[in-house]
């Protein structure tokens, strides 16, 4: 403890004044603290937070999601650009599996947005690249949150088809918008078995005869209502029938279209509506985040430190099975539970 005490305090105040009043530098710096994984630097965030959340919950908070190449960076400096030129502030973050395994990040790369990226009315985040998905989703939200208390209208979460990770952004936004190409018949199985489950708009991209896997606007029409069809066989979305449109974010046509279609989607659920949607999300990160901590406990429990070897050693040497050594750690855990915690 004495050497993280030694260590230069955080300044919350200057912090939250900072992010109130909407100063890049505040955000960037609130961004950096929330995604830290060092225990001071979790103390000072928790306040933060604590203390930014009166003022977030303003903005419009749109997942997007699709393989990579469907176009999401062109599509997302699009609708971007489209927004901020409505004068609207538009935060981008990304939720980014590739950054777990990797420790380097595909998405949110201001470089794959020039336009946006150049814009004061825009704000974009590469995805934290350490930790699990769960601290990577963690991090994204609470970042999210601190675009909020700096006045950001729009918050745009961009996520690539891999994993979980769309289930954890759903589970974060109001709208869920998926990126496709043109497909029909067949290739309509390679879309991801749950996708079709949790959008609420999706958008057939790439709508034009610029190259690239371009389909035209017609082959794409057609592929539209194609998926259309094969969307109202698994609807579990009670009354809202995700609408599937076509775009292209190259050539910025129809993009304006895909947004009113989210702002519908959010006319739909109504201020209730979102407002319980929005509670229910809470409540599921909040056992998120105590899942994530108890994992984070469990790695630093000295008692199960003093046994990890030996429980190791036998299950590998077949001595004991899998049942019976979680019995033993997790009676090392709840031993020294007490004394350390
Ligand atoms: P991401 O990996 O999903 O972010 O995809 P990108 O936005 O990086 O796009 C992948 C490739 O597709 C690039 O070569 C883009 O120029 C091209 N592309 C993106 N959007 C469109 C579009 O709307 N139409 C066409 N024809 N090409 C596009």
């Amino acid at each position: 403890m004495s050497a993280a005490r030694t260590r230069r305090q955080v300044d919350v105040d200057a912090l939250v004044e900072g992010v109130l009043a909407g100063r890049r530098a505040a955000v960037s710096r609130s961004i950096t603290l929330v995604e830290s994984s060092r225990p001071d630097h979790r103390t000072a965030a928790r306040d933060l937070l604590a203390r930014l959340t009166p003022h977030a919950g303003g903005s419009v908070r749109v997942g997007i999601s699709g393989v990579p190449g469907v176009g999401k960076s062109t599509f997302i400096e699009s609708l971007g650009m489209m927004l901020v030129e409505q004068g609207k502030q538009v935060g981008v973050l990304a939720v980014d599996p590739s950054s777990v395994r990797t420790g380097g990040s595909v998405l949110g790369d201001k470089t794959r947005m020039p336009r946006l990226s150049a814009s004061p009315g825009a704000y974009i985040r590469p995805s934290p690249s350490a930790g699990t998905l769960g601290g990577v989703a963690r991090a994204t939200t609470q970042a999210m949150l601190i675009l909020e208390a700096a006045g950001y209208d729009v918050v745009l979460v961009e996520t690539v088809g891999v994993g979980q990770s769309e289930v954890t952004v759903s589970g974060m936004v109001d709208s869920f918008l998926f990126l496709t190409l043109a497909r029909t018949g067949d290739q309509l199985q390679g879309i991801k078995k749950g996708i079709l489950e949790i959008v609420d708009v999706v958008a057939v991209n790439k709508a034009d005869d610029q190259g690239g896997h371009a389909t035209g606007e017609a082959d794409a029409r057609v592929a539209a209502r194609e998926l259309a069809g094969a969307m109202r066989m698994v609807q579990g979305h009670g009354e809202w029938a995700p609408p599937v449109v076509t775009a292209s974010g190259l050539t910025n046509v129809g993009v304006d279209d895909v947004w009113q279609r989210i702002i519908d989607h959010r006319d739909h659920l109504g201020e209730a509506g979102l407002a319980r949607k929005r509670a229910d999300q809470q409540l599921d990160f909040t056992w998120a985040l105590v899942r994530d901590e108890l994992a984070e406990r469990l790695r630093r429990s000295p008692g199960v430190a003093a046994i990890r070897d030996q429980v190791r050693n036998d299950v590998l040497a077949g001595e004991i099975a899998a049942p019976e050594a979680a019995d033993r750690i997790l009676a090392a855990y709840d031993e020294r539970r007490d004394g350390t915690a």
